[in-house]
């Protein structure tokens, strides 16, 4: 780049310097030219001044010219005749005398009248008086003069004696003899050329006035006379000469040029290439250096190498933070001073490596530190070669002590509940697995209790989460005091247990065995200052008996479970064969069922409840039943557990309301109906929307309408419940504890919930009135009904004297087979016409 441009520079100071020189020799030869012209117009003029003192200065011309003109002495005797034109070139050849008259005149040679002012114009007079006053001396004059467009120079002297002797000046002005030489244009050129300048000339337009080579030649009082010509221009030839040769040599050049450059840069660009291969090949390495660098002393691995014997000849700096070890102390050493491994000698397992299949070798061993800690390390191996032979191993060696208690607190973890920390279902299948392929026999049976904890929900709902997971940590604990060392405990998830006993004979061992687990759990758990109750329902399935396999087995005490929760709670069910029976039946149920809500099977029958103080009818119980296609009428025990659980009850439970409602609508205003509510709408439904919902489309008066509802619900989550309670009675509604006297409940419950009356379980009308306690019972129910203001309801009345005696002890209001068993609508709407209390 740098040297075309040198050349281009160079060629154009080249071609600057001949166009100089060019420019130069113009100007030179134009000097010349303007000196030579100019000379050659003063010599003319000269010649003119020298020609017309020869010609005034003259005794003849005075006597012949002067004293008396003499045309013939003058011209035909050729003595200022012709020979002026043809010889000297003087156009006009002039005399005039003292007076000023022209009284000779020879123009172009020919003799002429005309008067020397009718040839020189205004330059005539001046010129004439201007000479006269050099007669003295004989001095002559030359002048520049434009004669019209035509330049001239004339020369003009008084005519003297010529200093003759013997001839006398006279008195008065001389005569004046005037030569005009006048510059034609091909005078001009003439003039020029004998000199050597070409095509002189004037101007030939104004344009041609202002240019180059010019002379001027001054005129007296006017503009000067400029005379051009045709400079040959030598510099021009020159240029047409060299220019063509420069460009010439400028292109050669330029080519020649181009080549070296694409050369050089070809050349250049290889070098730099080259040289950045080497640069950067340098810097690989430096930065591969740097790497290993960083590597080796950042990477919490350290890097080692040995000779081919397994002796120790480089260690990396981590290797100090690592071990605590100087790196001097362990140089020279075998590889086995530093690592070890159970079963060989690591220089063994090294040595063996062979360079085929050595590609990263690893090998687990351990390190013991300069602080006598064992660390695993994972050792990993190359063979280094030259020329095919090993020389040495290098490797590195990580600390993987962590990575492997990780691993072993992750299985740890896999395997076990996080909140309990007891086994989970993973560990818990793998151990039945365990347990089943060790051959249990029916003498020493496999046990597999499915256990899940009663009311527990609840206890999250009300206490919080927190309170819930110290429960169940505590449960764990429990559970597991029971237990021997190889037996189990699995939690599996929510408040649901597994527990794999071995070693138990016998029933009665089995049953031992339950029964501490389930007091264990019966006893309180304290949450703060608050004791909490729960309790346990376990199902019991053996192996080999029941089954051989994990899976079955599992399933098996879970359908016993099953049974236990169904069957009140608290238990323990030994699984039998009619259980799975009739859990499939009861599967076919619940399908069955959901047909039933939507195929319009179900039925609502209403059993009379009577005021006993008045006799008279008072109301009914709203009861469900199932009318089934095949099975006929179904009861409310055989299905409404079942919809319970499967969550059906609400869909149901929604019908018998607005059924309810609108069955009542057409009964006598005194008249109310009474619904059964499950626990269950209690928890998940929006039970008083549910209820308002179905007055407000019936049209029903809330004061007609009771809800049934048992002592249980106030035990589960009774803030809750007290809440759901309120809405209901804002509604209007009344509330009455259904079967009091059959659930847990303390009698506290009576005065805390705002309940309007109670029925009495039928299970009190069973020995009543015949036995004294029943008796006792009965009249303290109702007593203590009243004691609470409630209206106290005998359910199960079936014969007449169980009336006439609940009369007589004042309960209020009855219902029961004897007075009016559960009927269809239409029986009891016929019963409003006789609503007298059967006697
Ligand atoms: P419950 O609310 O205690 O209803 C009274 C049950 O006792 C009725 O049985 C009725 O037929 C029966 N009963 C009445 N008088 C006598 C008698 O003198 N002797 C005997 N042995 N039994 C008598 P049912 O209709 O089979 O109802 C059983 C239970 O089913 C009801 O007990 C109630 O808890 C539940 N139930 C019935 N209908 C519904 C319902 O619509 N919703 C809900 N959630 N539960 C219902
Ligand atoms: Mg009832
Ligand atoms: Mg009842």
């Amino acid at each position: 780049m740098a040297l075309s441009l040198l050349l281009s520079v160079m060629m154009l100071l080249s071609m600057m310097m001949v166009v100089g020189i060019a420019w130069r020799q113009n100007e030179e030869s134009v000097k010349q030219e303007s000196f030579l012209l100019h000379n050659a117009w003063k010599d003319t003029r000269q010649d003119l001044m020298t020609n017309i003192r020869d010609y005034s200065f003259w005794g003849e011309a005075w006597n012949h010219l002067h004293l008396k003109m003499d045309k013939v002495w003058a011209f035909d005797q050729q003595n200022l005749g012709p020979g002026l034109y043809s010889e000297y070139h003087y156009e006009g050849v002039f005399v005039v005398d003292g007076q000023g008259r022209t009284t000779y005149s020879v123009i172009n040679g020919k003799l002429s009248d005309l008067p020397l002012e009718s040839w020189l114009g205004i330059y005539a007079a001046p010129l004439i008086a201007k000479v006269r006053l050099l007669a003295a001396d004989e001095g002559a004059t030359t002048m520049n003069a434009m004669i019209g467009s035509t330049p001239a120079i004339v020369a003009a002297a008084p005519i003297t004696t010529g200093k003759v002797p013997g001839l006398k000046t006279l008195p008065g002005p001389p005569s004046v003899m005037v030569f005009v030489s006048r510059f034609t244009p091909e005078k001009l050129k003439i003039f020029g050329d004998s000199v050597g300048v070409a095509n002189a000339r004037i101007p030939e337009s104004s344009q041609d006035a202002f240019m180059t080579p010019f002379i001027q030649e001054p005129v007296a009082d006017a503009m000067p006379i400029v005379i051009r010509w045709d400079s040959d221009e030598p510099g021009r030839e020159l240029l047409w000469v060299l220019l063509p040769m420069l460009l010439a040599a400028a292109i050669v050049l330029g080519l020649v040029a181009r080549r070296v450059i694409n050369h050089a840069m070809q050349n250049a660009l290889l070098c730099d290439e080259r040289f950045l291969q080497l640069v950067h090949s340098q810097r690989e390495l430096a930065a591969s250096e740097a790497r290993f660098r960083d590597v080796a002393e950042t990477a919490s691995d350290w890097i080692w190498e040995t000779d081919e014997a397994g002796v120790i000849s480089y260690l990396s700096g981590r290797f100090v933070a690592a071990t605590g070890y100087a790196v001097e102390k362990l140089l020279d050493k075998s590889l086995d001073h530093l690592l070890q491994h159970d079963t060989q000698p690591v220089s063994c397992w090294l040595l063996q490596l062979r360079l085929e299949d050595c590609y990263r070798q690893s090998l687990r061993c351990y390190v013991i530190t300069a602080s006598g800690e064992k660390r695993i390390c994972s050792l990993v191996a190359n063979a280094v070669a030259v020329n095919g032979q090993i020389v040495g191993y290098r490797g590195t060696v990580s600390d993987v002590t962590q990575e492997i208690e990780s691993q072993a607190r992750i299985h740890y973890l896999s395997q076990h509940d996080t909140l309990t920390g007891l086994p989970n279902r993973l560990y818990m299948s793998e151990f039945l697995l365990s347990r089943l392929q060790a051959h249990p026999t029916a003498d020493r049976p496999l046990v597999l209790i499915s256990l899940d904890l009663d009311h527990f929900k609840p206890i999250n709902d009300t206490w919080g989460h927190a309170a819930g997971d110290s429960v169940l940590n505590e449960v764990a604990h429990r559970l597991r005091s029971v237990l021997k060392a190889g037996d189990l405990v699995s939690r599996q998830g929510g408040d649901e247990f597994i527990i794999i006993v071995s070693d138990l004979h016998g029933e009665q061992e089995i049953d031992a065995c339950c029964q501490a687990l389930l007091d264990e759990i019966c006893r309180p758990f304290q949450l703060g200052q608050q004791d909490i109750f729960i309790g346990a329902s376990m199902g019991i399935a053996l192996a080999p008996d029941d089954a051989i396999q994990a899976d079955e087995l599992l399933r098996l005490a879970d359908i016993a479970l099953y049974k236990s929760k169904r069957e009140g709670r608290n238990r323990w069910t030994w699984y039998s064969a009619e259980m799975a029976e009739q859990l499939v039946l009861r599967r076919e149920m619940e399908r069955n069922l959901r047909k039933a809500i939507a195929g319009n099977e179900l039925r609502l029958f209403y059993q009379p409840r009577y005021c006993l103080n008045k006799s008279r009818l008072d109301g009914a119980e709203a009861l469900i039943r199932w009318e089934h296609p095949t099975s006929g009428l179904i009861m409310p025990d055989k299905f409404i557990a079942l919809a319970e659980e499967t969550g059906l009850i609400l869909d149901i439970s929604d019908w018998v309301l607005h059924k309810a409602c609108q069955d009542a609508l057409s009964w006598p205003k005194s008249m109310y109906v009474s619904v059964n509510i499950s626990p269950m709408e209690f928890r998940d439904g929006n039970l008083a929307v549910r209820v308002a919902q179905a007055l407000q489309a019936s049209g029903l008066e809330a004061s007609r309408l009771e809800l049934e509802i048992t002592e249980n619900i106030t035990l589960e989550n009774p803030q809750s419940a007290l809440e759901v309670m309120q809405a209901l009675k804002s509604l209007g509604v009344k509330l009455t504890v259904d079967d009091f006297g059959a659930g847990h409940a303390s009698l506290g419950y009576l005065k805390t919930f705002p309940f309007d009356g109670m029925k009495m379980d039928r299970s009190y009308m069973n020995d009543f009135p015949h036995s004294s306690q029943a008796m006792s019972i009965v009249e303290g129910i109702i007593g203590l009904g009243k004691a609470f203001s409630l209206t106290v309801t005998a359910e199960g009345i079936e014969t007449r004297e169980q009336l006439q005696q609940l009369q007589a002890i004042a309960c209020q209001e009855g219902q029961g087979y004897y007075l009016g068993r559960p009927m269809p609508l239409e029986r009891f709407n016929r019963l409003l016409d006789a609503p007298e209390l059967p006697s």
